[in-house]
């Protein structure tokens, strides 16, 4: 039996989205949250090590939804516009890979103990077991690997064998039973190209609601979640959505109709606000161009905002996720998502639950993870000051004093 532990003197923010708890100590015993009471109750009935941590914020481990972690954000370090030498994929891959291996120790060290990639080559596979076995520092990873696209999706213009290609009903469902083979947690479909791609699919809705369904219910019956990238065109979410996938990727521009349906069926929004502000700034710098054109990029800015508006009053929930590798979109840098959130128009505590409870349901591990209640996980991070004050803290490195994953610190 590992060595008890009793975190202690902390206000507890649970995840949930209730009031917080001041004064109160937690026992962490074989990785698990064994017990929350009061300072005054808890560390007298229990010999184990105590920590006391200062009347400090204590909470939930962060999730991110969306990363793609064997991405490089540096635009300078990216094939297409650097002068690695391009071999072939081989050395692309290898190269992703270890680049992903020190991404990993960065996302955790920022409080984030599990991560969803959602979109990379199948390899990711083999880095989400050798962290789950502890040959590396990292957070839980779950992976999609491949993201499946229509002839012409996006994805395509990628080279580095980051997408499946199916289209038709009967195509989609073998490659989500390939990518589930292969060992995927999660399936990601490509549900509405963007706008900068090349004719005839530029802002076209992407897969019809016929072609995903078989697919989708597939992967259900295997338990697996699908999330679908969609964006830049409302009719093509609306396919995904009715098509009965778990999450929306990206999400704007949403409509009334479309933000009911999701609050209706419980479908997920991912809006992944890091990318745009993110992106404007490698332009700026000369980092990067945009595919597309720059009134487009502006328009972008005006759905999120307009999307997250319509989301709120409709009451679809909410999950962090940031895209981190899209250019200037930092491993590491996660929480700086909670931050958008609230500039975008969530209060602090809407854009704390949706990086936890939230982020948590919709990866399919509420029951393990991203609340802080007896029997879970003990994934816990300890932020000096008090985020609901001031969300921007959780974004400073040397604010996240404690990070732990199953029970274990791993930064302090
Ligand atoms: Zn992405």
């Amino acid at each position: 039996m590992t060595q008890a532990l009793i975190l202690k003197n902390v206000r507890i923010i649970d995840g949930n989205g209730g009031a917080p708890l001041y004064d109160h100590s937690v026992l962490v015993r074989g990785g698990r949250i064994a017990e929350i009471a009061p300072d005054a109750v808890l560390p007298a009935l229990h010999d184990a090590t105590e920590i006391d941590l200062n009347g400090k914020t204590l909470l939930p481990g962060f999730i991110d939804c969306h990363v793609h972690i064997m991405g490089n954000p540096d635009p300078r370090l990216s094939p297409r516009m650097s002068n690695i030498p391009i071999r072939d994929a081989t050395y692309l891959k290898a190269r992703a890979l270890l680049q992903a291996v020190n991404a990993a120790r960065k996302t955790l060290e920022a409080g984030f103990t599990t991560v969803r990639d959602l979109g990379a080559p199948n390899d990711v596979f083999a880095l989400r077991d050798s962290l789950a076995v502890g040959e590396h520092l990292g957070p839980r990873l779950l992976s999609a690997g491949k993201g499946i696209t229509h002839t012409g999706g996006h994805g395509t213009e990628y080279s580095n064998d980051m997408a499946h290609v199916a289209d038709g009903a009967e195509e989609v469902m073998k490659a989500i039973r390939y990518q589930a083979v292969a060992g995927a947690d999660a399936i990601k479909i490509i549900g509405g190209t963007r706008p900068a791609l090349s004719p005839p699919f530029r802002g076209r809705a992407g897969y019809t609601t016929e072609e995903l369904i078989p697919g989708i219910e597939e992967a259900h019956r295997a338990g697996i979640k699908v999330a679908a990238h969609a964006h830049s065109h409302t009719e093509g979410i609306k396919n995904c959505i009715r098509a009965g996938v778990d999450s929306i990727e990206h999400g704007f521009p949403l409509d009334a109709p479309a933000a009911d349906m999701m609050a209706q069926r419980g479908t997920f929004l991912c809006p992944t606000l890091s990318v745009n502000p993110a992106a404007q700034q490698a332009i700026e710098e000369g980092l990067w161009t945009y595919p597309g054109s720059e009134e487009q990029m502006k328009r972008m800015e005006t759905y999120a905002r307009d999307t997250i508006a319509l989301a709120k009053s409709a009451g679809v929930k909410i999950a962090l996720g940031t895209d981190a590798a899209m250019p200037l979109v930092f491993h590491g840098d996660n929480a700086h998502e909670f931050q958008l959130m609230v500039e975008y128009g969530l209060s602090t505590m809407e854009a704390l639950v949706a990086g936890t409870r939230n982020a948590a349901d919709n990866i399919g591990m509420l029951d393990e993870t991203g609340t802080i209640e007896i029997g879970k996980f003990a994934d816990m991070v300890v932020v000096d000051g008090d985020p609901l004050a001031d969300i921007s803290i959780l974004r400073d490195a040397g604010r996240i004093e404690v990070v732990m994953k199953e029970g274990q610190i791993v930064k302090q």
